[in-house]
């Protein structure tokens, strides 16, 4: 009789445990929730502020910088337009492939070549098929290039002024890169494919597909009819069409450069950008036309590369181990 009060009463105390520790479970809840979307809204409110603060800090800045360029260019639009958006991006490609072409032909730093994508090539590559790929490029940007972009100019110059004492804002350089982005992904994917053609292909492309496995400086190796338009056109139409300021059009070239570069550099090296896909299309030639790959999606034109070990590494390496090392190509047998 005792043992059955005692069980009963135990049994009421439980189930008061459970509604009371219920309400405390809803009322911790609740206080957790609120509290932390109270901090949400604070931390939100708060890192708008900051982020505000420092763009408009960081744009003043930036701005000052212009105002005195430009004074102490005494507004010459067409000198600074031209280091702005022909010697500035060079310069950024030379330096990053000066150091690629270090590694390829020394195959050190270790640091960097271990992260090769096709790991039988180009170990080491000849110091004169580099320079051959050298002579071309220097060709393609002096002659071509150059006249170019004093062309660009002189349109620039008719539509607007590409060179204004005011800098774009931070928002509207972003708008204007991601746009310059989309359009030459169009151009750039569907004038590739032209010159995949049969007919095109022996007489201009095959140049630039003397590289099955790239490197850093063969993304301007090319034939004079390609380099104008499938590297310039696709590139100048952003800023030509959206009357870009120059600062946004130097970025945006610098930025084509070194990706470019990346793209053709044959290490897919930790936090860049995965140089996979274009690696793919020289290996390959009829898959990865695109830059972006949006394209070729649609079209199907990476469909084999899906299917492929290389498209697994197509991500951003995070980690220092080789994407060949934690995805390699013949799978190692599990005991
Ligand atoms: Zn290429
Ligand atoms: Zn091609």
């Amino acid at each position: 009789m005792r043992a059955s009060s005692n069980s009963s009463s135990s049994r009421m105390k439980s189930v008061q445990d459970s509604s009371g520790g219920l309400w405390d479970s809803v009322k911790k809840a609740a206080f957790v929730i609120g509290s932390g979307l109270f901090f949400l809204v604070a931390f939100r409110n708060s890192v708008t502020w900051h982020l505000q603060r420092f763009w408009g800090a960081s744009g003043d800045f930036w701005q000052m910088q212009w105002s005195r360029l430009y004074t102490a260019f005494d507004g010459n639009e067409a000198s600074l337009f031209f280091i702005g958006t022909m010697l500035v991006p060079t310069f950024c490609f030379w330096v990053f492939n000066i150091f690629l072409m270090i590694a390829d032909t020394t195959g050190k730093p270790v640091f960097v070549t271990r992260y090769r994508i096709q790991q039988d090539k180009n170990n080491p590559v000849e110091v004169e098929r580099v320079w051959r790929a050298v002579k071309v490029v220097l060709c393609n940007q002096l002659f071509l290039s150059v006249p170019l972009v004093v062309l660009t100019y002189t349109v620039m110059s008719w539509r607007g002024e590409p060179c204004g004492p005011e800098l774009p804002t931070f928002h509207w350089v972003l708008v204007e890169l991601a746009v310059c982005g989309l359009l030459e992904e169009v151009l750039f994917y569907y004038s590739h494919r032209l010159f995949h053609h049969p007919f095109f292909y022996k007489r201009i492309h095959k140049i630039h597909h003397e590289w099955t496995a790239p490197i850093g400086v063969v993304s301007l190796y090319a034939h004079p009819v390609e380099h104008v338009f499938s590297n310039m056109v696709p590139a100048l139409i952003g800023p030509v069409l959206l009357g870009s300021h120059m600062a946004t059009t130097s970025l945006w070239f610098s930025v084509a450069l070194i990706v470019t570069s990346i793209s053709h550099c044959g290490y897919h090296l930790p936090l860049l950008p995965s140089p996979e896909f274009h690696d793919f299309h020289h290996l390959k030639f009829n898959q990865c036309y695109g830059v972006l790959g949006v394209l070729d999606r649609l079209h199907g034109t990476d469909d084999k590369f899906r299917k492929t070990k290389e498209y697994e590494r197509h991500v951003l390496l995070l980690s220092l181990t080789p994407l060949t090392k934690s995805i390699p190509d013949t799978p190692i047998k599990q005991e």
